[in-house]
């Protein structure tokens, strides 16, 4: 579907819906928050970047997007989102755990700093099992819900990323896993996007690249950029009642880089152009 279309939303596939977004103020957050408004969702963006979550907001209009700071790694302030979400519309029907940082891109493990790996899991991994806990608790009565989490294509493969983001994304998704299995028996969905590199602040600050660069460094899949609105359609599709029997599933949004063995392969690259 081409982004245009999701932006102008002839059918609107969340409608009714309400939503809380967390790291929404930037990148595939804030794309995605502008693709669930525009389907009728209320979205609520949860970020620690106060300002630029609020221009986000007032530019997707503030009936439809509002702004809760929060700080994905401190419980008191992922419960406070919730509540505050439930109080002012009355339910929580998607939960997106998107909020993530790439830590400090040092690649020989001698140089790896022990709080610099944990802050990264702090905020990666934490951050996820907090949002999924409290959105958990007011989802769970009510007998539905949809958690996405944002993984990375570093959650089922290694050496693309140093080892404390690669290590939280794997985490990423195995909580994905744990908390479907747990929570399907409320009528929970819990699911992840893996995406590929997309040039956002986090990937452009973390390679120091540009967008160009960003966009080439490993990629498949040619004649096709992946950009965040690609990533905001798969969140769509997992929070709304398209999934509805999906559970427990990554969502690879890779044009095949996963799957592909740059070492070994009978495709030259003339073939594959
Ligand atoms: P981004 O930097 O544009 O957005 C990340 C947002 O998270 C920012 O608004 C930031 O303020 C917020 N955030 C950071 N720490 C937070 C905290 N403690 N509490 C609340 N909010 C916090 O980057 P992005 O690329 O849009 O990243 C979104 C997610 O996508 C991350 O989980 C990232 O790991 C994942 N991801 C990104 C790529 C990529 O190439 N850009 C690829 C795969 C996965």
């Amino acid at each position: 579907m081409a982004a245009s279309s999701l932006f102008s939303a002839a059918v609107r596939r969340l409608e009714g819906k309400v939503a809380i977004i967390t790291g929404g103020a930037s990148g595939i957050g804030e794309c995605t928050a502008r693709i669930f408004t525009r389907h009728g969702a209320k979205v609520v963006i949860a970020d620690i970047q106060d300002d630029l979550a609020k221009s986000v907001c007032n530019d997707i209009g503030p009936e439809s997007a509002s702004f809760v700071h929060c700080d994905v790694t401190k419980e008191g302030d992922v419960k406070n989102v919730v509540d505050t979400t439930v109080s002012k519309f009355g339910k929580l029907d998607i939960m997106f755990n998107n909020a993530g940082i790439g830590g400090v891109a040092k690649p020989d493990i001698l140089d790896n700093d022990i709080s610099e790996f944990e802050q990264v899991l702090r905020v990666n991994v934490a951050g996820v099992f907090l949002g999924t806990k409290h959105a958990a608790r007011v989802m769970k009565p009510v007998r539905r819900g949809s958690i996405i989490n944002t993984a990375s294509i570093c959650s089922v493969t290694g050496g693309v990323a140093p080892h404390a983001y690669t290590s939280s994304k794997h985490g990423v998704l195995g909580l994905t896993r744990n908390a479907a299995v747990e929570l399907g028996q409320y009528g929970i969905r819990v699911n992840c996007v893996s995406p590929y590199l997309v040039p956002t602040p986090l990937a452009k600050n973390f390679f120091k690249m540009d967008d160009e660069e960003c966009l080439n460094m490993y990629k498949n899949l040619k004649g096709a950029n992946l950009e965040p609105v690609d990533v905001a359609a798969s969140a769509l599709f997992l929070a709304s009642d398209e999934s509805k029997y999906v559970s427990g599933h990554s969502l690879i949004i890779d044009g095949g880089f996963t799957i592909t063995n740059c070492g070994f392969s009978i495709f030259g690259q003339d073939e594959m152009n």
